[in-house]
């Protein structure tokens, strides 16, 4: 059976016979032998393969291996006289599995540019940058169920297909049935769409269930074609029943904490990566969301520190105006310098389901803001009150009777509630240091472009 590099490099069989599988990333020779580097993916390092003239495929085969190429390698784990590393293999057995013509293979030994590589969807993920923020990504995603499951919370699957169209307006993918383009009237008899958020289901099941999340792919047709904006993205989405809003701005530090402090244990060998080559610093500042306590701020605060702070904003600053990036950044950069929760937002700025405030200006949300990325939570106490919450659906729109089931959660055993949601590709550009959101997902799909 095949060992994993990753699993070599950590147990160092010293004098044990293995098989790996991987593919060829450099060949070398010198008289008589060559050292192959080989990667599998299971972590950043190769493994320095020696393969000599006694292999009886070393002439025909071996020393035409190229970058790309898939081997399987069979030999006798050593310890390694060179710098830099700790073992090697030196191989009885190298079979060549699959060639990749050298002079057609895209990825060559040089950097590409990610532009580049964006290209290449379907062959990034070989590469070191890439490579590791696909298994970044994926300790994350493990990270944020243990986060949830240790403190009891169930998790929900929640709808992709929805007919809640409330959140969304305008936003929505419609979902039709086959080549007539009919909206899926017929089909669910009425107009369905694929969902932006999964909270108001959730916000079911937290009132049986007490503490859930849920944690899948949400779709929004916005054109927004910026660096931390897809059409498909992922969300992480806890509701908690018996929970106000410190209780949720609670919830969310505490995650934050703990992600970052476990992607800084068990991926530091990507980390290191990231800090050397993707963002200068990155292991500090995160480290330092850890040490410090967040920053909070109600939105009235935040709007009289823009209106006094003298610098001059694209968005013109103003009482009721819904934040921009510009202004994000400025305070959790500039002013505060670390991560900042923006709370009571003016309610004609935030959906219907937010609870209104005693004031009946705002509203009890709050904004997880980022230094370098900007909103990475949004979330809010939910409005528990049947007559409140009425009101705000016509005030807003909504057809009530559609509605009816969401308004039943208020009708019987209605409590106070929270939750938030936590966009995951914002999470994974934090953790990395990756200045685009297309570079966090293996395959982005945003306004024009959806390759593989
Ligand atoms: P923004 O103002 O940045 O567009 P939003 O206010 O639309 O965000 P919410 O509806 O509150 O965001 O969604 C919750 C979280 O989902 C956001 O805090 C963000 O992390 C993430 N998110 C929202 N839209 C996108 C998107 N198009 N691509 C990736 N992540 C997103
Ligand atoms: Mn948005």
């Amino acid at each position: 059976m095949k060992t994993r590099i990753h699993k070599l490099l950590k147990d160092k069989p010293i004098g044990q016979n293995v098989l790996v599988t991987g593919w060829v990333r450099t060949r070398r020779d010198t008289g008589g032998f060559s050292f192959l580097d080989i990667n599998d993916g299971s972590c950043l390092a190769n493994l320095q393969i020696i393969a000599d003239d006694k292999l009886k495929n070393y002439n025909t085969e071996v020393k035409q291996l190229s970058t790309g190429c898939s081997v399987r390698i069979e030999g006798e784990l050593k310890e390694s006289p060179a710098k830099g590393q700790d073992v090697e293999l030196h191989a009885t057995m190298v079979e060549v599995v699959g060639t990749a013509d050298p002079e057609t293979y895209p990825l060559q030994k040089k950097r590409h540019s990610f532009e580049f590589l964006r290209e290449l969807s379907h062959l990034r993920p070989r590469t070191n940058a890439l490579g590791a923020v696909a298994r970044v990504r994926s300790r994350l995603g493990f990270s944020v169920h243990q986060f949830f499951q240790e403190r009891g919370f169930i998790q929900v699957h929640t709808p992709i297909i929805t007919t809640s169209d409330c959140e969304g307006a305008g936003e929505m993918f419609q979902v039709t049935t086959g080549q007539s383009g009919n909206v899926a009237e017929h089909f669910f008899g009425k107009p369905a769409g694929l969902t932006v958020s999964g909270q108001l289901q959730a916000e079911v099941y937290a009132l049986a269930l007490g503490d859930v999340y849920t944690f899948g792919p949400t779709f929004r047709a916005e054109n927004s074609n910026t660096s931390r904006h897809l059409a498909e993205f992922w969300m992480i989405e806890p509701e908690m029943a018996f929970c106000d809003l410190a209780g949720n701005i609670q919830l969310a530090e505490e995650m934050l904490k703990y992600l970052l402090t476990d992607i800084m244990t068990h991926c530091e060998e990507d980390m290191a990566l990231f800090d050397k080559f993707i963002e200068k610093g990155l292991l500090k500042k995160l480290a330092g969301v850890v040490e410090q306590d967040f920053a909070r701020i109600s939105y009235t605060e935040a709007i009289d520190r823009l209106l006094s702070s003298g610098k001059k904003f694209d968005f013109p600053v103003q009482w009721g105006i819904d934040m921009q990036s510009e202004h994000e950044r400025y305070l959790s950069e500039e002013v505060f310098k670390r991560p900042l929760v923006v709370t009571d937002y003016p309610s004609g700025i935030k959906p219907f389901y937010m609870r209104l405030n005693d004031d009946g200006k705002t509203v009890a949300a709050m904004d997880v803001l980022l230094p370098g990325i900007g909103e990475i939570i949004g979330g809010s106490q939910r409005e528990e009150r049947f007559d409140a919450l009425k009101s705000r659906m016509v005030e807003a729109g909504i057809e009530v009777e559609q509605y009816s089931w969401y308004l039943d959660l208020r009708r019987y055993g209605s409590v106070p509630h929270s939750g938030f949601g936590l966009g995951f590709e914002r999470l994974v550009q934090f953790v990395t240091g990756m200045t685009n959101i297309r570079e966090v997902i293996p395959f982005p799909r945003t306004p024009g472009s959806a390759p593989c």
